[in-house]
């Protein structure tokens, strides 16, 4: 649904100015029943040429390694994904579940749920830590819940455009362009996290104080462009309020959704954060912290963006 959003490009753009043929998608796809199956067995079969295999959702291996639980076009999703994995030039991973479980692999995981080659942060997931595409390439991950359109829509682009090689993949397998940077790079409130300025209850506002210290804000340590690359081209988590809860994290959802472990900051000795910003230790953070409060000059305490 969130790809139905794209703006740039958007989908339309993608079919008429770009060349792609989409041949199938549960809400895009013209032929159902048996003529969408058909689809899927000369695309598995090699009697199609598959270029981009795009999955959403995660991979479902119960009960007992089966995949049953999770029917689609007559056989197990699973066994449709092996085959269409291993037809395709480049496979790539949309959202978290896809790319490492997502939600339905939180413990306890009744369903046994994988991403396509991660299982969370570990390397492996469904096809295997090895696992490369017909190109030679590993499955390309871009994660959130959900994942921006733009990061679909422009790594589609670049992949039907034959530029699969220009795309530097990080540690996880997702497009350094989107994510090497933090989901606090743009964020509107930075000057309040600079000088440990904190939202202090929830709704207050959009636009004053950080959420970092009380409301278990991860923009600091989560690697997204959601303050850069905004969505539906004007706003972000952070900008309205909300938190950043780590969506594009393999470790998404934080703590196994654990009671009060949502929108609260997790803290030693009542006052600690558990968790500083990447790369930072907690001595340094602690000495940093304290001195930023005692320097936080008047106008870093106020709206500043007035109208
Ligand atoms: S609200 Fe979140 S992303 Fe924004 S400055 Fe504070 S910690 Fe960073």
């Amino acid at each position: 649904m969130s790809f139905l959003n794209a703006e740039e490009p958007n989908v339309v753009d993608l079919i008429v100015d770009f060349g792609l043929e989409l041949l199938w998608h549960p809400s895009l796809g013209m032929e159902l029943g048996d003529n969408a199956t058909r689809i899927f067995t000369d695309c598995a079969t090699g009697a199609r040429p598959l270029d981009i295999f795009v999955l959403e959702g995660t991979v479902i291996r119960g009960p007992d390694g089966s995949g049953s639980m999770d029917m689609f076009a007559g056989r197990p999703m699973l066994e449709w994904v092996t085959e269409l994995s291993a037809a395709a030039s480049i496979v790539v991973a949309i959202g978290d579940c896809a790319c490492w479980g997502g939600i339905p692999a939180a413990a306890p995981n009744p369903s046994d749920s994988t991403g396509l080659q991660f299982h969370k942060r570990e390397r492996g997931g469904f096809l295997g830590p090895h696992w490369r595409s017909k190109s030679g390439l590993p499955v390309i991950n871009i994660p959130g819940c959900p994942a921006h359109p733009d990061w679909i829509t422009q790594i589609l682009v670049a992949l039907a455009t034959g530029r699969a090689g220009d795309i530097a993949l990080d540690d996880l397998h997702r497009p350094q362009t989107f994510f090497k940077t933090f989901t606090q790079t743009g964020c509107t409130r930075v000057q309040f996290f600079e000088y440990k300025q904190s939202t202090l209850t929830f709704g207050e506002g959009t636009r004053t104080g950080c959420l970092f210290y009380e409301f278990g804000c991860r923009g600091p340590m989560t690697h997204s462009p959601c303050n850069r690359i905004l969505w539906n081209r004007q706003s972000s988590k952070t900008r309205a309020g909300m938190p950043c809860l780590g969506c594009t994290e393999p470790e998404f959802p934080f703590f196994d959704l654990a009671k009060d472990t949502v929108f609260k900051t997790q803290k030693v000795s009542g006052a600690i954060p558990k968790e500083v910003p990447e790369g930072a230790d907690h001595i340094t953070y602690m000495a940093h912290a304290a001195a930023a409060r005692i320097a936080a000059p008047q106008w870093s305490k106020e709206d500043m963006f007035v109208v």
